[in-house]
C-alpha cells in the first residue's frame, strides 16, 4: 500500500463536498460521485474525478468513503455500486445513521468482504470544511494505516470507540452526542420564541448568563443565527436534524429509554421543514414556536425576524 490513497466519496452535500476538498488536499486521489451531479461537478476545480455512477466511483478504491442523508440512502448506493465492489477494500460509513443501518452495512460488508468502519463525525460544515472534525471510529486495528490519512485529512482527532464496526460504538456514541446538540438547538429556539412573545429583548437574557455556567458558546451561535437572519446556507439543515431527531427517539425505544425532548425537537423541525424552511439552519426550529406562514420576505434584521405576523 502506498501512502497516497484512491478515496471514493460518495455524497458530496455540506458535509461530502467539504471531506473531497480536505482530501485532495491532502495529495489523495479522489473519485467523487452525487446523486445531483451539478452539485459535485465545481469539486473538479479541486482536483477531485467527477464521476456518474457509484460503480464508477468506487473502480479501483482503496477506500469507499459515504457522507449520504440517511441509512437508506446509504444502502441503496452502495448496493448499485456493488458490482464493482471488491474484497478487501475499505468502507468507511460516516453518514448519521441508526443502529439498524449499521447492522445492515456490516452485513453487507460481510457478504462482499469489504472492511467496514462505523465512522460518523462531529462536527458541522465550518469545521468540515477547516478539515477539524472529530472521527468517531470503530474498525479493525488491522486496517488502521490505510483508514488514519483519510481521518487526518478531515478531522483534528479521531476517537477510537472500538475494534468491530459491527458493534455499531461509534454510532451509539454519535447519537448521544447529537440528542445534546438537538435539544440544546431546539430549547435556544425556545428561549428567543419566549423572550418576543413576553417582549423581553433578548440581549437581557444573554447579559444575564454571560460567563456564568449556564452561558454556552453554541447557544450564543445558534442564537446569533436566528437574530441576524444566517439561516442560511445551514451548517446542519432542517430536514437532516429532524432526520437525527428520528433516530435518536428510535434509538432510546429500541434501548427501553423514552426521550421526550427528542420526540419534541424531531416535531419542531418537522414544522419547521412545513413551513419551507427544510434547508434552513436548524437553529429555524426557532419558527416552530410560532403561527405557519412566517414572511420570510419581510425578514431583514434581527427586530424584524422575531416579529411574526
Ligand atoms: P446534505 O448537504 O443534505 O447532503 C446529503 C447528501 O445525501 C447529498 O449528497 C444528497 O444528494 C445525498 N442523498 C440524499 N438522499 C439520497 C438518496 N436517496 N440517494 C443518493 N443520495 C442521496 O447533508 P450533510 O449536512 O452533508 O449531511 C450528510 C450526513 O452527515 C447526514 O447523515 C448528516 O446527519 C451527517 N452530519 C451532518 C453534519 C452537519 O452539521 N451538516 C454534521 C455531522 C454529520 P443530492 O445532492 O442529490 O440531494
Amino acid at each position: 500500500m502506498t501512502d497516497k490513497l484512491t478515496v471514493s466519496i460518495l455524497g458530496t452535500g455540506i458535509m461530502g463536498a467539504a471531506m473531497v476538498r480536505n482530501i485532495v488536499r491532502a495529495g489523495h486521489t479522489v473519485r467523487a460521485w452525487n446523486r445531483t451531479r451539478d452539485k459535485a461537478e465545481p469539486l473538479a476545480a479541486d482536483g477531485a474525478q467527477v464521476v456518474g455512477t457509484p460503480a464508477e466511483a468506487v473502480q479501483g478504491a482503496h477506500v469507499i468513503l459515504t457522507m449520504l442523508h440517511d441509512g437508506n440512502a446509504v444502502m441503496e448506493v452502495m448496493r448499485k455500486a456493488g458490482p464493482a465492489l471488491r474484497p478487501g477494500v475499505v468502507w468507511i460509513q460516516s453518514t448519521t445513521v441508526g443502529i439498524e443501518t449499521v447492522d445492515a452495512a456490516a452485513g453487507f460488508s460481510a457478504e462482499l468482504g469489504l472492511i467496514f468502519y462505523d465512522a460518523p463525525v462531529l462536527g458541522t460544515r465550518q469545521p468540515a470544511e477547516a478539515g477539524q472534525l472529530t472521527v468517531l471510529a470503530a474498525g479493525p486495528e488491522r486496517e488502521r494505516a490505510v483508514v488514519t490519512p483519510v481521518f487526518d485529512a478531515i478531522g483534528a482527532r479521531t476517537v477510537w470507540t472500538g475494534e468491530d464496526g459491527a458493534a455499531g460504538t461509534s454510532t451509539r456514541l454519535k447519537l448521544v452526542a447529537n440528542s445534546w446538540v438537538l435539544a440544546v438547538t431546539a430549547a435556544g429556539g425556545e428561549v428567543l420564541a419566549l423572550a418576543h412573545a413576553l417582549d423581553v429583548d433578548p440581549q437581557r437574557f444573554f447579559d444575564l448568563i454571560d460567563g456564568g455556567p449556564l452561558d454556552m458558546e453554541y447557544l450564543r451561535v445558534k442564537s446569533a443565527a436566528i437574530l441576524d437572519d444566517k439561516l442560511t446556507p445551514a451548517s446542519f439543515a432542517v430536514a437532516t436534524a429532524e432526520k437525527d431527531a428520528r433516530l435518536v427517539v428510535r434509538a432510546g425505544e429500541m434501548n427501553g429509554a423514552r426521550l421526550d425532548i427528542a420526540a419534541a425537537t424531531a416535531e419542531r423541525l418537522r414544522r419547521a421543514a412545513a413551513q419551507g424552511r427544510g434547508s434552513n439552519d436548524l437553529a429555524a426550529s426557532y419558527f416552530a414556536s410560532f403561527a405557519e406562514g412566517l414572511n420570510s420576505s419581510a425578514v431583514g434584521d434581527g427586530a424584524s425576524l422575531l416579529d411574526p405576523q
